[in-house]
């Protein structure tokens, strides 16, 4: 963004005085108030604000949805609502990080277990308030799934200096490669913990020859690995998107539902025309046959029922050849019969939250609960 287009595009913002956009903000962070810093030119005073209530300010910036703030927006009643994510990365980019400023110790210690956003929302707070905390994850490295989001919609360095800023002091300390199995036994060790363990099994197609696909993550850890004249993305949510526009071939991405059902903002639609990826909307994969190199799919039409429902239409079934890679992207879960009991959790294993300012938000609550039982 130039300067003139920031300048233009926060001249646009009202100052709605019942700040809609704040309450949509499962953060609350006010773009009403960084952006009237902002107007007078304090970028510094308009990261703080952001920074204060969010422990990824910019990474949320560059890839938050519009369903939050944006779709509160007032000005989208004149013309079109304001870009405030993009709005709050600009701020975080040029006003800086301000750095962390931490009570006291309070001479108790926390585990959090999974260090995604919501692992790292609850560290944030409970740094906050004069906890030490050993924070726990089983890969090489911190993020969780935003790690998979592709670079060029969020750097591996604006990610990295953020969990940086919330991991690199006197009241962290982290422990990479290490898997937690026994919950219970680190209770005993730590006045409160926390699960944040996202969700690590991806959803898959149940259908006759699946073992011929690749998993998203499988997929978006190493793209460079699976390369394919065509490759077959199934499913209609970002995780699909990231998969589509990641690959370099010619992409078809199945969708059970219509164009317009599927659940990403609108202008990813435009990045996936621009880049030629084919959708193929209501359109169910029902048997994958290998031979030789590639691979055949059964597929069959589906149509929208009175109930809103996607129900395949009888005698629509076709058969298209040619795919080198078919990757399931329909998201993934964590089996709730396997949530440990007597634990407080937080983010996407609760099944309440599906993006990263939301993880951040159940973390930081996880967290408040946390201390308010130890009182
Ligand atoms: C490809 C992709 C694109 C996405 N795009 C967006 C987007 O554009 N915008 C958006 O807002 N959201 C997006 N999301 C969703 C967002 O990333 C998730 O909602 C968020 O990361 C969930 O946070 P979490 O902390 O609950 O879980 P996770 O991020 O999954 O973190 C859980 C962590 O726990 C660790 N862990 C699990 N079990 C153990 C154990 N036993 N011991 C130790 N560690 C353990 C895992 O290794 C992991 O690091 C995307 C997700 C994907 C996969
Ligand atoms: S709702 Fe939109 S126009 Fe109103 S204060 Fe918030 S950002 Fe500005």
């Amino acid at each position: 963004m130039t300067n003139d287009d920031l300048k233009k595009e926060l001249s646009r913002c009202l100052s709605c005085r019942l700040k809609p956009c704040e309450k949509a903000c499962p953060l609350g962070v006010s773009p009403h108030d960084f952006i009237l810093a902002a107007k007078s030119g304090d970028y510094q005073q308009a990261a703080r604000l952001i920074a204060e209530k969010n422990p990824l300010p910019q990474t949320c910036g560059l890839v938050c949805p519009s369903i939050f703030c944006q779709a509160a927006c007032i000005r989208r009643k004149i013309d079109y609502a304001l870009q405030i994510p993009c709005l709050q990365a600009q701020m975080i980019e040029r006003g800086n990080l301000p750095p962390l400023t931490l009570p006291e110790p309070n001479g108790k210690k926390a585990a959090v277990i999974g260090a995604g956003p919501a692992g790292l929302g609850a560290v944030f707070e409970l740094i906050k308030n004069g906890f030490y905390v050993d924070l726990y994850e089983k890969e090489s490295t911190l993020g969780g799934a935003v790690r998979l989001i592709p670079q060029s919609r969020l750097p591996k360095e604006v990610l990295d200096k953020e969990i940086a800023r919330l991991t690199q002091n006197d009241r962290v300390t982290v422990h990479l490669n290490t898997e937690i199995t026994d919950f219970q036994s680190v209770k005993e060790k730590y006045d409160t913990v926390i699960l944040s363990l996202g969700e690590p099994i991806p959803r898959t197609l149940g259908i006759k020859g699946e073992e011929h696909c690749i998993s998203y993550k499988e997929y978006l850890q190493n793209p460079t690995k699976y390369q394919a004249e065509k490759i077959a993305v199934c499913g209609g949510g970002e995780v699909a998107l990231d998969c589509a526009l990641t690959a370099k071939a010619n992409v078809e991405m199945f969708v059970r539902r219509r164009r317009e059902d599927m659940r990403i903002d609108k202008n990813k639609h435009d990045e996936l025309d621009k880049k030629g990826v084919v959708i193929r909307a209501l359109t169910s994969i029902t048997e994958i046959n290998k031979t030789a190199a590639t691979c055949t799919l059964t597929t069959i039409s589906n149509q929208i029922t009175s109930e809103g429902k996607a129900a395949p239409c009888p005698e629509t079934k076709k058969s298209l050849s040619g795919y080198g890679i078919i990757i399931q992207a329909l998201g993934s879960y964590y089996p709730k019969e396997k949530i440990p009991a007597g634990f407080i959790t937080a983010g996407d294993m609760t099944g309440t939250t599906g993006t990263v300012v939301e993880a951040l938000s159940s973390g930081i609550e996880a967290a408040k609960k946390a201390i308010e039982e130890l009182k």
